[in-house]
């Protein structure tokens, strides 16, 4: 069966002055799959998360959730509603452990007060969910650990288990392999098909070789427009695709 849009957007236009950075995108997301957007630098990826996380309002076009318009609503409303962007609850605590981190973002979801040094018992209550998200990206073995001394990679592999804390149905993923070597890459790799099991992910990524393996489909951002869409097979041989990657 053909999976259902989760999100689409119509249209979706800003402009900063004259300057169009998103300009008339029009995209499809199916529930459950990875998908991912791609292009070259200054093409409008950022800029495109900024609108689907309100960070930043649209000039025109619509965004549908679900089959809800949800041009309108606020950022909280949208992270709310189910669709997380990995940055915006990712502020590691440096100094707490991996396992207190979780905890935390845990707590700020079932909506706990933050004054949890009073009771020891309310907040042993999040050990076992906040181990068991733990465990979901691999680090159960540094729960221990200040979050502070953890490797890069695991630092990153730690966002995604606090974005995970939030319940999320949609996960936007920034860059999740900038800066990793060799083995991050491939761990970081496995764990996105692990949560996209039960999720929809959309991304932007740079390293084309993880997004070809991983996506279910692709959209091509150049100078702010749609340039082509499809799965990597296609989008890789499309001639306008190849002009706007050497042509920057
Ligand atoms: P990408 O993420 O694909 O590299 P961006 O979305 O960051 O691209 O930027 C797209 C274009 O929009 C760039 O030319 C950038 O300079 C411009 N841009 C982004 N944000 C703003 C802004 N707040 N004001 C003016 N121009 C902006």
């Amino acid at each position: 069966m053909e999976a259902e849009p989760i999100l689409a957007t119509r249209n979706l236009t800003i402009a900063f002055g004259g300057f169009r950075a998103v300009d008339g995108v029009s995209l499809i997301i199916k529930q459950g799959t990875i998908h991912a957007l791609i292009g070259p630098n200054g093409a409008g990826k950022t800029t495109c998360f900024n609108l689907l996380t309100k960070f930043l309002a649209p000039t025109s076009g619509s965004i549908i959730y679900k089959g809800r318009d949800i041009t309108s609503l606020r950022a909280a409303d949208i992270a709310r509603l189910g669709i997380v962007r990995s940055f915006q609850i990712s502020a590691v605590f440096p100094h707490l452990t991996v396992l207190e981190n979780v905890r935390i973002a845990l707590q700020r979801q079932r909506g706990a007060s933050f004054d949890f040094w009073r009771s020891e018992r309310a907040l042993k209550a999040f050990d076992k969910p906040a181990m068991v998200l733990l465990e979901d990206v691999g680090l159960e073995d540094f729960a221990g650990l200040p979050a502070g001394q953890l490797p890069y990679g695991r630092k990153r592999a730690l966002e995604v288990a606090t974005t995970l804390a939030l319940d999320p149905d949609m996960l936007l993923l920034d860059e999740p392999l900038a800066g990793m070597g060799h083995e991050d890459i491939q761990r970081m790799a496995a764990l996105i098909r692990h949560v996209a099991a039960n999720r929809t992910i959309l991304m932007v990524e740079h390293n084309l070789s993880v997004v070809a393996a991983l996506s279910d489909r692709i959209s091509v951002l150049a100078r702010g427009r749609l340039l082509a869409e499809g799965d990597y097979a296609s989008i890789s041989q499309d001639p306008q695709v190849i002009e706007a990657y050497l042509g920057t």
